[in-house]
């Protein structure tokens, strides 16, 4: 089992919901498999394999959980072109480090694409309701507009059953712009992958830790010209993320990363004007 990461304020578990598989040039975007495939082997669909691993954060005023994976309510089709496979599941994670949906304060979603909050709900009966029933879930207001109102390349990307139930069950706080949670847990505007992505900035005053969302979903993207194609404001993504990798280099933050399937982790250095990913050993 993993070990969390321990501090004065806070335990930070980073757990993992599965696995599945995107294409791997729509997720390097302009950079040639020639040199992608270097860090990520495709398989024989040209897909690589990703995971959907999610952060618990365990404070003496709550738990917090940042992401919520792709859920399990996905019919045969999408299983295989995807090859999604939950092992171990969202709840089963939880559950082996001892929490269960009641002990969730709060859920943040870096935004609203379905492998970010597709355990946000779960099917009962003919209904979706929300998986944690005593969460609030924290999400920016123009995120849930751009959910509500997806354009023709984007709308594949949104699931209503991700997000809207939630709404209706009065568990949602629409966030306008950075805020700070509790002391030490600060959610961060970091735009470019959608107009309102947002990150999360977790500290105890000494060690910090950045969990990048879709901004840096995995250790392989640390180079700035590593975008995805699915990134709708690449420039803008590049910028962000200039900004923001500058930051953990000065500070020595540790980087987590969403999708990376074997790296949770890693500290990043900057040799001349590249990052670089450092291995992150523990606190
Ligand atoms: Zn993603």
């Amino acid at each position: 089992m993993v070990e969390p990461l321990v501090s004065d304020n806070f335990e930070i578990w980073a757990l993992r919901e599965g696995y599945f598989y995107l294409d791997g040039g729509t997720m390097f975007g302009i950079v040639p498999k020639i040199i992608w495939e270097k860090k990520a082997p495709a398989d024989r669909l040209n897909r690589i394999c990703l995971a959907t691993n999610f952060l618990l954060i365990r404070t003496p005023k709550g738990n917090i959980l940042v992401e919520t994976g792709l859920g399990e309510n996905w019919p045969a089709k999408f299983r295989e072109i995807y090859a999604i496979d939950l092992t171990p599941g969202l709840k089963r994670a939880l559950k082996e480090v001892g929490i269960g949906p009641e002990d969730i304060n709060f859920v943040i979603n870096t935004h609203l694409h379905f492998d970010h909050c597709g355990h946000n709900t779960e099917k009962r009966g003919d209904d979706f309701l929300p998986t944690f029933p005593r969460a609030l879930y924290l999400i920016q207001k123009g995120e849930w507009e751009a959910a509500l109102n997806p354009n023709e390349r984007d709308k594949s990307s949104y699931l209503e059953a991700n997000f809207l139930p939630l709404m209706k069950a009065g568990q949602v706080e629409l966030i306008e712009g950075d805020k700070e949670i509790m002391p030490g847990v600060k959610i961060v505007l970091t735009p470019g992958h959608t107009a309102f992505h947002q990150s999360v900035l977790i500290s105890d005053g000494t060690k910090e830790i950045f969990f990048a969302g879709d901004l840096v979903p995995t250790s392989a993207h640390i180079g700035l010209s590593y975008i995805m194609s699915y990134d709708l404001f690449p420039t803008e993504t590049l910028k962000t993320k200039k900004w923001w990798l500058n930051q953990a280099v000065e500070k020595n933050w540790i980087v987590a990363y969403v999708h990376d399937p074997s790296c949770f982790f890693s500290l990043v250095k900057k040799d001349k004007d590249k990052f670089v990913v450092v291995p992150f050993e523990g606190f």
